[in-house]
């Protein structure tokens, strides 16, 4: 299902009270990835979404997410800047698992028109491109929703080593169920449900993006991300950023 980011109204995200994401973090910080994201569900229910770049290690939280319900909204950005493959891998994949309800978000036409017509502000600008092709559709998006799950984990390093399982973020609880696991618990639950693997995990993409700013890694022992933005200070596109207060997202706002 596409949806035109343009045609939506931008809706204030419903605000849950602080204090709830520090009585579940405390409760499911050790839990299993199913015990979580069954709590989110019994939590939230129609208000939880779940946020998928269909990447190198997507099917296991999606796999996870299919048993507590193939209905929950999966939000897959569709930068317009993906590899055919992950698109490719975006199909199959939710065929395969019986989801029901995963939504491409696009970014805005206006936002485009106005901050990059030519589409090649990743050269000059990559948090302006991401800006405009993630962050702006994806707050779009979640503004019906009060709750959101991510596939992060300590072990990529960065921000991401202090990650908490259940957080607070712009007025939204976002929990992360597979904040603990490590490279070995992914593997083993790939190979147990027998999940397919992105294509490109193959040809050397330990993590994949956008195809501008991803690169195949050759060392093994490089953190799993080293291949996004390389050359760059930049390791995130700032979904997971804070946003200044009040910032809301309006269309044609471009960076
Ligand atoms: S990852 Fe690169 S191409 Fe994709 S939105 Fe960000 S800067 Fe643009």
């Amino acid at each position: 299902m596409a949806y035109d980011q343009s045609a939506i109204e931008v809706k204030p995200a419903v605000a849950v009270q602080p204090t709830l994401a520090a009585r579940l973090d405390a409760e499911l910080r050790d839990a299993h990835p199913l015990t979580i994201l069954r709590k989110a569900y019994e939590t939230f229910g129609d208000k939880l979404a779940l946020v998928s770049s269909f990447g190198a290690e997507s099917a296991v939280l999606l796999h996870l997410a299919s048993q507590v319900s193939k209905d929950i909204p999966v939000l897959f950005l569709d930068t317009g800047m993906l590899f055919g493959q992950t698109l490719d891998y975006r199909k199959s994949l939710a065929a395969r698992l019986g989801l029901t309800d995963v939504r491409d978000l696009r970014p805005a036409f206006a936002d485009l028109a106005v901050t990059d017509p030519k589409s090649d502000l990743w050269r000059t600008d990559t948090d302006a491109c991401c800006h405009i092709r993630k962050v702006l559709p994806l707050d779009r998006a979640l503004g019906e929703f009060a709750a959101w799950t991510t596939g992060r984990k300590r072990f990529h390093g960065g921000d991401r080593l202090r990650l908490a399982v259940v957080e607070q973020a712009e007025g939204q609880i976002k929990f992360n169920p597979l904040a603990n696991w490590g490279k070995a618990e992914l593997d083993a639950y790939v190979a147990e449900h027998d999940l397919p693997t992105h294509p490109l995990v193959s040809q050397g993409f330990p993590s994949v993006g956008c195809w501008p700013c991803t690169k195949p890694v050759d060392d093994p022992n490089a953190d799993v991300r080293a291949g996004r933005w390389a050359g760059q200070d930049k390791t995130e596109c700032g979904i997971h950023v804070a946003r200044a207060p009040g910032a809301a997202p309006t269309v044609g706002e471009g960076i």
